[in-house]
């Protein structure tokens, strides 16, 4: 009876300590969940503190179905210095986990902001895939009849096709065979918009013939400073979906500017300045010719063939077609007599 009774108790006491073992381990798991939410969420106010005075780019006030914008510091971005863009946030797009699973959910999509109240175009989101980008022989069309927010056209010699002022896609044609929605198209330079923004496309319309019928979750977003009508840049994302980024990922935001002229952001206003970014200090002046060799048309800043005839008073330059790339890069325009060559190197 007693030996019975008292190992009754002990049964009793043993599962009592398996009881308080538990609770003593669920207690530190909480513990340990709670301090390791609080360091994630301090290490998040850290980062944003990190960027300093955040400029809200948040674009699409109608909110675009199962996305939402973040926020990028524009205050932080340097000053144009003779680069196609600046990296941001480490490379890495401002994409939220949910972004990026409601992509994959829609698999393909086109959500292009509402203008804001000063009638600016605001940011441009896709799920971009075969299926977006144009038909094969698929034609742009004309969209000279739409004027983008501070659209103010003026012709200059040093200036590509000579017109400052392009509508820049913010999805790109190539991408979204979107030709004149008006929603996608602003006031860009043609440097922007053909020198360094297409860079950014390409990559992202290479990615998608290489690896049908993978996608890219891609947004652009015009940069404004105040009330200026002209946005002083884009930020452009671009992460491949199925993958989470594996093998396309980028956040870059490039400088609506045009090397030589000055641009009031205000109006789309312009004026020649003639101050471009030093390319002697980069390159070596030589007189012989038998060198391979490029010069520079000083008048309209163009870069041309050492033996092309359509040049005026030139300055010859000993290098190669990246000699002639960087000097695009600095916004210098380029000869037809190079575009072979050129094309050449790229491809
Ligand atoms: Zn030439």
């Amino acid at each position: 009876m007693e030996g019975k009774k008292t190992k009754k108790v002990n049964k009793v006491s043993a599962k009592k300590k398996k009881q308080i073992i538990s609770s003593v381990f669920m207690v530190l798991f909480i513990a340990a969940y709670i301090y390791f939410t609080n360091e994630a969420e301090k290490e998040n106010a850290q980062q944003s503190a990190d960027t300093g005075n955040i400029i809200s780019i948040n674009a699409d006030p109608s909110g675009a179905e199962g996305i939402t914008y973040e926020s990028f510091a524009y205050t932080d971005v340097p000053e144009y210095t003779g680069n196609k863009a600046v990296e941001i946030n480490g490379n890495i797009p401002f994409f939220t986990y949910e972004e990026l699973q409601s992509a994959k959910e829609r698999v393909y999509f086109e959500d292009y902001g509402a203008f804001d109240n000063l009638g600016r175009c605001t940011a441009a989101c896709a799920c971009l895939g075969r299926e977006t980008m144009p038909a094969s022989g698929e034609k742009r069309g004309d969209i000279s009849s739409i004027h983008p927010s501070g659209w103010h056209q003026r012709k200059y010699d040093c200036v590509y096709d000579n017109t400052i002022m392009t509508r820049s896609h913010l999805i790109a044609w190539m991408l979204s065979a979107e030709n004149d929605n008006e929603k996608n198209l602003i006031s860009g330079t043609r440097y922007m918009n053909s020198d360094c923004m297409t860079e950014y496309e390409k990559k992202v319309q290479s990615f998608l013939y290489d690896y049908a019928p993978m996608h890219v979750l891609y947004r652009v977003t015009p940069v404004y400073s105040g009330n200026e009508l002209v946005a002083r840049g884009v930020l452009m994302e671009a992460k491949s979906v199925e993958d989470n980024g594996l093998l396309l990922q980028y956040c870059v935001y490039i400088h609506n500017v045009q090397p030589g002229i000055k641009l009031n952001y205000s109006n789309g206003y312009s004026d020649y300045t003639g101050i471009f970014f030093d390319i002697a200090s980069s390159s070596v002046v030589t007189d012989d010719i038998d060198l391979d060799a490029y010069k520079i048309e000083m008048d309209t800043h163009t870069c041309h063939n050492v033996d092309c005839r359509m040049s005026g008073d030139a300055i010859i330059f000993a290098g190669d077609t990246s000699m002639v790339s960087k000097w695009t890069e600095l916004g210098y325009k380029t000869c037809s007599c190079l575009e072979n060559e050129i094309y050449a190197n790229a491809a």
